[in-house]
C-alpha cells in the first residue's frame, strides 16, 4: 500500500525521457507461491534529451529486488537505489545491457493492476501503469520498445500461454513445465504488454485482409464457457472488414487474440495482438445475455480491435492525452454501432450517457478538460469526459470537415505519426493540414472544461419575411478554470412550416432555395443569423442529432414540443421534442399538490407512439422512456430526490392507468415471430413490449400479470426472460417477485454474468433493493468483494440507478457507500475511486441530502491510508 502523499502531476512539465529503451527480453518463471520476472533491456540515452549525465531511472511498485547487472555484470547494492517507486543507477555509459530480476506474488494481488491470478489464471492489466509492479521499467508511454517474451510454467495447470505478437518458439522443461516464447515487431510503450496463463479452450477462426492476408484469429476461455464465443468472433469479423473499407486500415500482425478473464477492473484492454476481456464485455449466448449486452460486446470487441491503430500503432505522448486514444476510438466504435444497426438509436443512446453523466462529470468537482493539465491518480482519468466528450470532439471535427476531408486527415495522422507518441495536438494538426481549415479556435475544446450553455431567442419579422436568431454561448466555470473564451460550435438546424414542411434556409434576400438543413459555425459569444423569404414564423429544430455537446436553452412551448415530436425529420430532435416536453411536465408536478394534474396532451402524444405502427418503431421505443431520475437530477439546481422520484412516479402511473389498453394493445402486437435475431427491427419490438409489460405491472394489472408470468416462462432470450422478471421485481406483486426471482437464481447460479443481472435487478429496483436487501445481497454466496463485476452490481447499481433507496432522508444509504468504500480501498482502490462517485457531487442536492453526503466523504477522508486513488477523488471534492 502508498501511503506516501499524492503529488499532483503537470502537463507542463513534460520532459522528455531520458533514456531510451529499444529491445526489452522478457523471462517469466511462473509459481503457485509468486513470479520471478528476468527482464533484460537495451537501453541508450535519447538524443533530445539535454542533461547528458542524468542517472537512469526506472518505475517500480511492490517489487522484490533480486538482482541487477549492467552489460553482463552484476552491480553491487552501492551502485544501484532502490527506493522502492524507482530504482535508480547513476554512472551509466551512453549504450548499455540492463538485466533486472524481480520476485512478486501475483496471487496475492487484489488491486488487479500488473500479473495477478484470476479463476486459477495468470493475467495482467498494464494501463496505466500496472508494468511498474511487474518489473523496473521507464513506465511511461513515449518509451516504445520491442518485446520479446518468454513464459515458463507447469504444464498441467498452464497449458496455454499467451503474450504480445506472434509466437516463435515453444519447448519442454525439467519438472513437467514448458514454456512459449512470443516476439511482438512493433514497438509499443508498456502499458500495452500483456500475458496470459492458464488451462484454457482455443476458439479458432481465420479473416482474410484486404491484401490477401490470412489472419489467424483465437478466443481463449474457460471450457465451461466455450459454446459463447461466436458473437464476439463475428463481430471482430465484421470490426476487422469495417476499419479496412472506412479508414483503410489492416491488421498487421499473422495473430490476433482475445482471452475473456471474470476479474478485471476495466471493460477489456487493447494489449498488442492480445486483447484481454471483463467476461461480461465478451462472452454471450441467446439464453444467457440481453440485446443490450449483445450490442455492448460488439462495440466493445470493436472499439479494443480499433485500438490497433488509434493507439497502438500511433499512441500517447504522455497520459494527458489520453482523449488522443480513447476519444477518437469511441468515435469510431460508434460509427461502427450506427453503421450496424440504427443509426439514430445509436445516437440517441449515446446521448443519453453524455447528457446524464459527462455533463453531470463537467459540472461537479472532478471536471476536467478533454485534454486535462493536471492529476494526480491517472486512474481517475478514465472518464467520460476523456472518452464520451473526447469522442463528440472529434465527431464535430468530422462534422466540420466533411467525411472525405476527416478520411484524408486520419490517413495523413496515421501515415505522419506511425510508430510514435504524440498529442492531441498532432492530432488536430493532421486535420488541418489534410484540410486546409483552421481548427485553432476549435482546441479550446480540449483545454476548457465545463459544458458550453448555448441560449437562442428568435424573432420574426412578418414585413420583411425573416426569421432571426440570436445565440449567445458561455462556457461555465469549473474548478480552477474562470472566463473561459467562446468556442468553436458546429450548430446544425432546421425551419419547419406550420403544416410540417421542412423549408429552404436561405442566409440572403439574394438566396433562393437554400438547403433544409445547415450547419452554423458558432465562434462568437454572441451571433445573429436571418433566413429570408419565410412567409409564416417557423418551428425552430436545433442542434439536429446532437451535432455539440452542449446545453441549449431555447422557451420552447409544450405545443412546438408537440409537434416537433411528430414531424421533426430529424429522428434524434423527435426524440427529444418527446424527452423536453415529458421533462418540462415531470417539473413541473415536483413537490406539486396532491390533486395537480398531469398535462393531458402528453397522454395523447404517447397514446400516438402507442398505436401508430407506421412509425419507426425502434425510434417509438426509445421515445416512450420516460426520462430517468438521474436525468432529472442533472437538470435540477438543487436535487431533491424523493421528490424527483414522487413526480415522475405520478406522470408513469398516469401515463399506464390512461393509456392501459393501448397498452395491452402494444404488448400483444409487438411479438417477434419466429427465431430469435438481433436485428434492429426485432430488438426494437423486444424493447416496446418490455416497455408496455413494465408499465401494465407498474399500475398493478392483473392481464400484465398473466403477460408476465407467461412470458418469463416460455422466453427463448435473456432480453424477454430478464424483461418479464424486471417487470415483476419492480411491481408491487410481491409473492410473485419473490418466486420470479429465487427461480432465476437457481436456473442460472452457475453462470456469473446471468448472476450478475440478477443482483443488478434487485440492486437497481426501489421495491426490491432498500438497504437491508441490499445488505442480504452482500452475505449472498454468489456476492464476492474481490470480483468487480459483482461490486458494481449490488453497490454500483444500488447508488448509481436506484436514486430513491440510496438519498433516504436519513442518509443510511450514504453511510453506507462510505463503508463499502473503505473497504474495498484495501484491496482494489481503483474500483474503489470508482464506487464514490454518488457522494462528489452533494453540491448538487438539496441541504439536508447536501450536507449528509458530504459528513459521508469526510468519513472517508478519515480512514487511515487511504489510497492515491481514494484521496484525489474526496479531497478534490470537499475542497470544491
Ligand atoms: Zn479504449
Amino acid at each position: 500500500m502508498r501511503t506516501s502523499q499524492p503529488q499532483t502531476i503537470y502537463l507542463n512539465e513534460y520532459k522528455v525521457p531520458a533514456y531510451l529503451v529499444d529491445h526489452v527480453d522478457l523471462r517469466f518463471e511462473l509459481f503457485e507461491n509468486g513470479a520471478r520476472v528476468h527482464s533484460t533491456m537495451t537501453v541508450r540515452r535519447n538524443p533530445e534529451c539535454v542533461q547528458s549525465k542524468a542517472p537512469l531511472e526506472l518505475d517500480g511498485d511492490s517489487l522484490k529486488l533480486e538482482s541487477v547487472s549492467l552489460d553482463g555484470l552484476p552491480l553491487d547494492a552501492e551502485a544501484y537505489d532502490d527506493q522502492g517507486d524507482k530504482l535508480v543507477v547513476p554512472n551509466v555509459p551512453a549504450q548499455f545491457e540492463l538485466n533486472v530480476v524481480t520476485w512478486i506474488e501475483p496471487q496475492n494481488n487484489t488491486r488487479l493492476e500488473g500479473l495477478y491470478k484470476s479463476s486459477g489464471m495468470f493475467c495482467t492489466q498494464c494501463e496505466a501503469e500496472g508494468f511498474r509492479s511487474i518489473t523496473y521499467y521507464p513506465d511511461r508511454p513515449d518509451v516504445m520498445a520491442m518485446f520479446r517474451t518468454r513464459i515458463e510454467a507447469d504444464k498441467a495447470a498452464y497449458p496455454i500461454l499467451l503474450s504480445n505478437g506472434n509466437p516463435v518458439e515453444q519447448g519442454e522443461l525439467a519438472g513437467d513445465r514448458h514454456f512459449v516464447t512470443w516476439e511482438d515487431p512493433f514497438p509499443k510503450p508498456a502499458y500495452l504488454f500483456a500475458l496470459v496463463a492458464g488451462d484454457l479452450v482455443e476458439k479458432k477462426d481465420t479473416f482474410t485482409t484486404c491484401s490477401g492476408r490470412a489472419i489467424d484469429l483465437r478466443m481463449y476461455v474457460e471450457p465451461r464457457n466455450a459454446e459463447k464465443c461466436d458473437f464476439a468472433m463475428d463481430s471482430l469479423k465484421r470490426a476487422m472488414r469495417w476499419d479496412e473499407e472506412v479508414y483503410g486500415r489492416e491488421y498487421d500482425l499473422d495473430i490476433f487474440m482475445i482471452v475473456a478473464v471474470d476479474d478485471f477492473n476495466m471493460g477489456a484492454m487493447e494489449n498488442k495482438g492480445l486483447n484481454i476481456f471483463n467476461s461480461s464485455c465478451v462472452l454471450a449466448s441467446q439464453n444467457t445475455a440481453t440485446d443490450a449486452s449483445f450490442q455492448r460486446i460488439e462495440a466493445i470487441v470493436a472499439h479494443e480491435y480499433f485500438h490497433n491503430w488509434s493507439g497502438n500503432r500511433v499512441t500517447c505522448r504522455d497520459w494527458f492525452q489520453l482523449s488522443l486514444k480513447e476519444g477518437f476510438t469511441v468515435f469510431r466504435d460508434a460509427q461502427f454501432s450506427a453503421d450496424m444497426g440504427s443509426p439514430t438509436v445509436k445516437r440517441i443512446e449515446d446521448v443519453t450517457l453524455l447528457r446524464t453523466a459527462q455533463f453531470a462529470e463537467d459540472a461537479g468537482p472532478m471536471a476536467h478538460p478533454v485534454r486535462p493539465a493536471s492529476y494526480m491518480e491517472i486512474s481517475n482519468f478514465y472518464t467520460l469526459t476523456i472518452y464520451e466528450k473526447g469522442a463528440e470532439v472529434v465527431r464535430m471535427i468530422n462534422h466540420l470537415l466533411g467525411d472525405d476531408l476527416f478520411r484524408k486527415g486520419s490517413d495523413l495522422y496515421f501515415e505522419r505519426h506511425d510508430g510514435q507518441a504524440v498529442t492531441t495536438d498532432d492530432f488536430v494538426r493532421a486535420m488541418e493540414d489534410a484540410s486546409g481549415r483552421d481548427l485553432s479556435q476549435f482546441r479550446l475544446w480540449y483545454e476548457q472544461a465545463g459544458t458550453p450553455v448555448v441560449t437562442v431567442a428568435d424573432h420574426y419579422d412578418e414585413d420583411r419575411g425573416v426569421y432571426r436568431l440570436d445565440i449567445c454561448q458561455s462556457v461555465p466555470d469549473t474548478p480552477g478554470q474562470t472566463g473561459k473564451k467562446p468556442q468553436h460550435i458546429p450548430f446544425a438546424l432546421g425551419l419547419l412550416s406550420r403544416a410540417g414542411e421542412p423549408l429552404p434556409l436561405n442566409l440572403s434576400a439574394a438566396e433562393q432555395d437554400g438547403p433544409q438543413e445547415r450547419v452554423l459555425e458558432l465562434t462568437e459569444s454572441e451571433q445573429s443569423f436571418e433566413f429570408h423569404g419565410l412567409s409564416e414564423r417557423p418551428v425552430p429544430s436545433l442542434l439536429r442529432n446532437f451535432s455539440a455537446p452542449v446545453r441549449v436553452q431555447y422557451p420552447w412551448s409544450r405545443d412546438q414540443l408537440l409537434f416537433l415530436m411528430s414531424h421533426d425529420p430529424d429522428g434524434f430532435n423527435r426524440w427529444d421534442a418527446g424527452q423536453r416536453l415529458a421533462v418540462d411536465v415531470i417539473q413541473s408536478l415536483i413537490g406539486a399538490p396532491e390533486g395537480a394534474e398531469v398535462e393531458p396532451r402528453l397522454v395523447g402524444a404517447y397514446r400516438n407512439l402507442l398505436s401508430d405502427v407506421s412509425l419507426d418503431q425502434a425510434l417509438v421505443a426509445k421515445m416512450l422512456l420516460l426520462p430517468s431520475e438521474a436525468y432529472l437530477v442533472e437538470l435540477s439546481e438543487q436535487a431533491d430526490v424523493p421528490a424527483i422520484y414522487a413526480a415522475r412516479q405520478k406522470v408513469l402511473t398516469h401515463l399506464a392507468e390512461s393509456l392501459r389498453d393501448d397498452l395491452v394493445g402494444c404488448y400483444q402486437r409487438s411479438r417477434a415471430e419466429g427465431e430469435y435475431q438481433l436485428t434492429p427491427q426485432a430488438i426494437a419490438l423486444r424493447s416496446l413490449r418490455n416497455t408496455a409489460l413494465a408499465w401494465l405491472l407498474h399500475i398493478k394489472d392483473e392481464q400484465g400479470l398473466a403477460f408476465a408470468l407467461e412470458q418469463y416462462r416460455s422466453a427463448d432470450n435473456m432480453t424477454d426472460r430478464l424483461g418479464a422478471l424486471r417487470a415483476l421485481v419492480n411491481s408491487d406483486f410481491a409473492d410473485e417477485r419473490e418466486q420470479a426471482l429465487r427461480a432465476f437464481y437457481e436456473q442460472y447460479s452457475d453462470d456469473p454474468q446471468v448472476v450478475e443481472l440478477w443482483f443488478s435487478v434487485q440492486a437497481s429496483s426501489y421495491q426490491a433493493g432498500q438497504l437491508p436487501q441490499i445488505q442480504t445481497l452482500l452475505d449472498h454466496p454468489a456476492f464476492d468483494w474481490k470480483n468487480p463485476n459483482k461490486v458494481r452490481s449490488v453497490v454500483g447499481a444500488f447508488a448509481g440507478q436506484n436514486l430513491a433507496a440510496f438519498h433516504k432522508a436519513d442518509g443510511s444509504g450514504y453511510q453506507f457507500l462510505a463503508d463499502q468504500v473503505c473497504r474495498l480501498d484495501d484491496s482494489n482502490p481503483q474500483i474503489a475511486a470508482r464506487l464514490i462517485s454518488p457522494l462528489t457531487r452533494w453540491k448538487k442536492f438539496a441541504p439536508h441530502y447536501g450536507q449528509q453526503m458530504k459528513a459521508a466523504l469526510e468519513c472517508v477522508r478519515g480512514k487511515s491510508e487511504l489510497s492515491p486513488d481514494v484521496y484525489e477523488v474526496v479531497l478534490k471534492s470537499l475542497s470544491d
